[in-house]
């Protein structure tokens, strides 16, 4: 039988990325536990790209589960024995299970992209560009989940077109890529105008991870238009902030990890997943 959950919850919970250290899944995952009143751990693993393929038969014959982050996601989708329809229109695996020793890949990054837009959408974006900053692992389940809405077009700017083109040709949707230019005010490369026009703002690269760096300046974005921020901070990061304080509306990507995490949570337990103790888990506010 095929279905979007694990017949049999994991006999062990754990994240597969590198690095991992400073993954709040960790924190989150453990308050559903709690809150669920469930026992055991969500344990994150180191795993530099050799040690994987060695790794996941071990994981298989534990019974284990859980989560895929950078830069793993797409060798799991590979060495998957099934794929959900998810992992397969994203091309990543971010949460998996086993069955019966065989390792089933899902995507739940997509229904926390699809989340995260729900909360912004407006319908300046319905007739206005969205501008997606950056092609990596992440974009890719936004621009699927972009291509489930009615949107004046997707614009991608890649510091590397070539990868947001194959992006966009691996996931089958529909987008204008702008290589981006290093003599504008923007950190990501967009040119102003672009900025301008676009209904929605997504910055899908880590620029404001480490520091308080904007992408774009807050105050190019159209009085109407929203920003989203992929990034995540207690409180929000610097640019929500920044794009709040000059009256834009605009979230930080904690929204997009909670979801992804509680929708792990049901495929693992076949229960909901406490979202309120998950969200004090990641910085509530
Ligand atoms: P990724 O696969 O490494 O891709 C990053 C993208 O950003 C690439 O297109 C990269 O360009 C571009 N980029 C990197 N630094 C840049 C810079 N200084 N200027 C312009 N472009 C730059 O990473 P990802 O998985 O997509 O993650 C991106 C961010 O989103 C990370 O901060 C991550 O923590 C966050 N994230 C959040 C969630 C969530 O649930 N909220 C989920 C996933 C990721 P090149 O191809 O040229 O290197």
């Amino acid at each position: 039988m095929t279905s979007h959950r694990a017949p049999v919850p994991p006999a062990r919970l754990v994240l597969l990325g590198h690095p991992v250290a400073h993954s709040l899944s960790p924190a989150m995952q453990g308050a559903a536990l709690r809150a669920a009143g469930l026992p055991g751990r969500y344990e994150a693993l180191d795993v530099p790209p050799d040690r994987l393929a060695d790794l996941l038969p071990r994981l298989g014959d534990e019974g284990a589960g859980g989560n895929v982050t950078i830069p793993h996601k797409e060798a799991v989708a590979r060495a998957a024995g099934r794929l959900t329809p998810e992992a397969r229109r994203v091309g990543a695996v971010n949460t998996f299970w086993h069955e019966s020793g065989v390792l089933v890949g899902h995507n739940t990054d997509l229904g926390g992209a699809r989340a995260a837009m729900v909360a912004l959408w407006s319908p300046a974006m319905e007739v206005r560009p969205v501008l997606v900053l950056g092609a990596g692992g992440s974009a890719a389940a936004l621009l699927v989940a972009l291509a489930e809405r009615r949107h004046g077009g997707v614009r991608v700017v890649a510091r590397t077109p070539a990868r947001a083109e194959r992006l966009a040709e691996r996931v089958g949707v529909n987008v204008a890529v702008v290589p981006a230019e290093a003599h504008t005010a923007s950190v990501a490369g967009v040119r102003r105008a672009l900025v301008e026009e676009a209904g929605l703002v997504i910055n899908a690269t880590p620029i404001g991870q480490r520091d308080s760096a904007d992408p774009v300046p807050p105050s190019w974005l159209a009085p109407d238009a929203a920003a989203l921020d992929l990034v995540y901070a207690p409180g929000g990061t610097a640019w929500v902030r920044a794009c709040r304080s000059v009256g834009r509306r605009a979230e930080d990507g904690r929204r997009m990890l909670v979801e992804q995490g509680a929708l792990a949570f049901t495929a693992w337990f076949g229960v909901e997943a406490d979202r309120d103790a998950m969200w004090a888990a990641v910085g509530d506010g």
